[in-house]
């Protein structure tokens, strides 16, 4: 048996090549081509916002939600190190200083009842992750931003689809980048996407993504290169045909896990608000006081040719380049939840005999 912790999702060889036949015609490639517009278009209407840009990946996305700030250097960002890397590398590659929240013990997002403790005359912004695609306290989270005047721009790179009192999860905050890489729910081989409502913003991003160029020919800013092709475009228009269907079947597969996993002794699984809907992206589950330790669970499993994650092991803060740098923050929950965690396989496609047989191996120890 082998079974991978996420396998990305692929259109029918034949209507990809279909939809990319065009570009033969056209000999447009990249650079903001009909695809690209089609897809941007098409994206803002599912993800329920006025705008959004297209970028090459969601980290290029998130360094560019944070430089058209232009926040000056050495100001703070709140954010949390319960997220994957990028979300505090896009802050220090910035020229700008990560602050560490603690998160929640239920859903894993940041706790927002610490947020104002952190704040000095130096921040600037929040940044909060839906990690795993959880829905942050974004109506407390808003309500301070607007106490302290600070900016707030969410990591959305695990929500999509994911929507919040009826409304698309980026609708709250001051911007949203979403992640459209091979292994996330919705995917375009690799890209990203800044949301915002703010119409401005439009041509900031535009110039933003293709060398701070103005109307082609004047540099306004030392940006770089974050432009999505046409062929990655292509790919997303395909897959956009069938996400709602994948996230139906990612429902089922996750349900299966909760229906064989939950009140067992040890174990602790997500809770969700009644107010929001959710994409089923990740399940991640907690081994406290298991009958056996997660490494223990991990290696059972692989023995058995089921590969797992353990997301998000070690927390950021503790990562070697992050480790010394002594930034502010100390998150003993975020810690102790990265030493429980393990992500279990999901994605649309595995059988729930499949689930079965993982439940059962990790039952019978
Ligand atoms: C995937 C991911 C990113 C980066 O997105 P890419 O498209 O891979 O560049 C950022 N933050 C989080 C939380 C992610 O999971």
């Amino acid at each position: 048996m082998k079974i991978t912790v996420t396998k990305p999702f692929l259109p029918k060889k034949e209507e990809y090549f279909k939809e990319i036949e065009s570009i033969w015609d056209s000999h447009w490639l990249t650079n903001a081509g009909p695809k690209h517009d089609l897809l941007e278009k098409k994206l803002a209407e599912y993800l329920d916002i006025p705008f959004l840009s297209l970028f090459t990946n969601g980290h290029i996305a998130l360094e560019s939600a944070i430089a058209i700030f232009n926040f000056p250097k050495g100001s703070e960002i709140i954010t949390t190190p319960f997220t994957f890397v990028s979300t505090v590398n896009a802050i220090v590659r910035n020229g700008l200083v990560p602050v560490f929240c603690d998160v929640k013990e239920d859903d894993y997002t940041i706790d927002a009842d610490r947020i104002e403790k952190l704040i000095t005359d130096k921040t600037v912004a929040i940044m909060p992750v839906h990690v795993y695609g959880h829905v942050c306290d974004v109506e407390k989270i808003d309500h301070i931003a607007k106490k302290y005047n600070l900016k707030v721009i969410y990591d959305s790179a695990h929500a999509f689809g994911v929507s919040y009192k009826g409304k698309g999860i980026a609708n709250y905050g001051d911007l949203n980048m979403f992640s459209f890489h091979a292994t996330k729910v919705f995917n375009t081989v690799e890209g990203g996407a800044v949301a915002f409502k703010d119409e401005k913003l439009k041509n900031q991003f535009y110039s933003m993504r293709n060398f701070g160029l103005i109307n082609g020919f004047q540099c306004g800013n030392f940006d770089g290169n974050g432009k999505m092709s046409e062929f990655h475009a292509a790919m997303g228009l395909c897959n956009l045909r069938y996400v709602d269907e994948c996230i139906e079947k990612r429902k089922k597969v996750y349900q299966k896990y909760i229906e064989l996993l939950s009140d067992v002794r040890g174990i602790k699984l997500p809770s969700f608000s009644a107010l929001e809907k959710y994409n089923y992206a990740y399940l991640p589950v907690i081994f406290d006081g298991y009958k056996c330790s997660r490494d223990e669970i991990i290696k059972r499993l692989s023995d058995h040719g089921i590969q797992t994650r353990e997301y998000f092991y070690p927390i950021v803060s503790e990562y070697i380049c992050y480790k010394n740098k002594k930034y502010r923050g100390d998150t003993p929950i975020a810690k102790r939840i990265s030493e429980q965690v393990l992500s279990l396989p999901l994605y649309s496609d595995l059988e729930l005999t499949d689930v079965e047989t993982i439940c059962k191996l990790i039952l019978s120890v």
